[in-house]
């Protein structure tokens, strides 16, 4: 019997296999795909917190602004000095996994997991590689399978509430401006989220999320705002924007967005998956130091991933309600108030797209006029 099993190589599952491991934990973990971080579903942007859990080469470029699109109005550029980064999410994703097998967790490619369930004193794992059935145990799973997750479905029979559906393309076009990336806001571009074009040199990508479903009907009007290109990839897939009532049970733990662990913002859940695979592989160290791997023991997880991470996610996730109620007529009026020199200043200081809340709490509170108004707009 193995210690623990994680079921997908994902950035939260690699990070978590490296932690364990480290530890001296036996770790077997089982990822669907023949090739770590292919098919790529993402658009790469991070901050540089993530390098201080995954040691990586795997920038594609840095930005340091953004332009802000209501409508058709002309944009807001936002500068600031801290850099962003913009990874290649399948090298970023093949260095986590290396980490991991280097610290000496068994990783299995091309092993689909089908059923999970617990049996006396363990859990047991059955998976699918190359055509034959294999089953395995542990004393510990965890769930770091994505959106999709099968050990969310087996063993916790939850979903997360507010999930955003999204499609991007990489666009051969050259963005002018290399150091910004730009995003789209009114329902020109989406419903209840946003759109988003990131420059990457010749290569631009080009998408957006939508709450619901519906989002490639948005693409063209991208396209045209930025100009003529061609479609060389499309992707996309649904990305979870609140986390679950529960994100650990008896001898199974959910970590990323397979427990919901995302930014409700910006739907970016890199940092927080790592972030929250770091609290899990604190929470197993003891539990087998401790050699209890009930509920009351695994429940430290959820205690400590949501003091560190908790509170952002918790006022984010009411902000992006909010947000995504809004008419084209309240954005215009938030643009107007973002135009206000001072308040670019603000954003220039305070921005920080793993951490908005502050930024958000302190601009409302400065504009109470635009309260009233949103309020005015949300009670009818
Ligand atoms: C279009 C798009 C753009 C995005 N852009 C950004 C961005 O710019 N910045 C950002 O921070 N986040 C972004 N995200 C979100 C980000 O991709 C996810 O939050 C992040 O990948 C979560 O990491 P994870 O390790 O939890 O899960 P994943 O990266 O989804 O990894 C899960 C792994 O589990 C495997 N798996 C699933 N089911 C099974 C099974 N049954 N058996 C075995 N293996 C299985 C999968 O193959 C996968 O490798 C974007 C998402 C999308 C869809």
């Amino acid at each position: 019997m193995r210690d623990v099993i994680i079921v997908g190589a994902g950035p939260a599952g690699s990070y978590l296999g490296y932690a364990l491991s480290r530890a001296g934990l036996d770790v077997l973990n089982l990822e669907e795909h023949e090739e770590v971080g292919r098919p790529v579903e993402c658009t790469g942007v991070v901050t540089k917190r993530i390098l201080e859990y995954v040691n990586t080469k795997s920038i594609a470029n840095r930005v340091h602004g953004a332009y802000v699109y209501f409508g058709d109005k002309q944009p807001l550029h936002i500068a600031k000095n801290e850099e962003t980064l913009i990874i290649y999410r399948d090298s970023f994703d093949k260095d986590a996994a290396g980490m991991s097998i280097s610290a000496g967790t068994d990783m299995r490619l091309g092993s689909r997991v089908r059923s999970v369930r617990r049996i006396k004193e363990a859990v047991e794992v059955e998976y699918r590689q190359l055509g034959e059935t294999k089953t395995e145990s542990a004393k510990i799973v965890v769930g770091a399978d994505g959106a999709n997750s099968i050990v969310r479905k087996e063993l916790f029979g939850t979903l997360p509430k507010r999930v955003v559906s999204t499609y991007q393309i990489d666009y051969a076009y050259r963005m002018g401006d290399q150091d910004s990336v730009s995003v789209f806001l009114g329902s020109k571009f989406s419903h209840g989220f946003f759109g988003w074009a990131v420059p990457t040199g010749p290569i631009s990508r080009v998408g957006l999320g939508t709450v619901g479903g519906g989002a490639k009907n948005y693409i063209e009007a991208l396209q045209s705002m930025l100009g003529t290109g061609q479609v060389i990839t499309v992707t996309g897939g649904p990305i979870p924007i609140s986390y679950l009532g529960r994100t650990y049970s008896d001898r199974s733990i959910l970590v990323g967005d397979a427990a919901g662990i995302v930014k409700p913002l910006t739907g970016g859940g890199i940092y927080t998956g790592l972030v929250s695979a770091k609290h899990a592989s604190a929470t197993i160290i003891d539990a087998f130091e401790n050699d209890n791997f009930g509920e009351s023991s695994l429940s430290s997880y959820e205690r400590s991933w949501k003091r560190d991470i908790g509170k952002e996610l918790f006022v984010d996730g009411i902000v992006q309600r909010v947000f995504a109620t809004l008419s084209d007529r309240s954005l215009n009026r938030l643009f107007s108030v973002l135009s206000d020199p001072k308040m670019i200043g603000t954003i220039n200081r305070l921005g920080d797209i793993d951490y908005p809340s502050g930024l958000i709490v302190r601009s409302l509170l400065s504009h109470p006029s635009l309260v009233f108004n949103l309020f005015r707009e949300l009670s009818g």
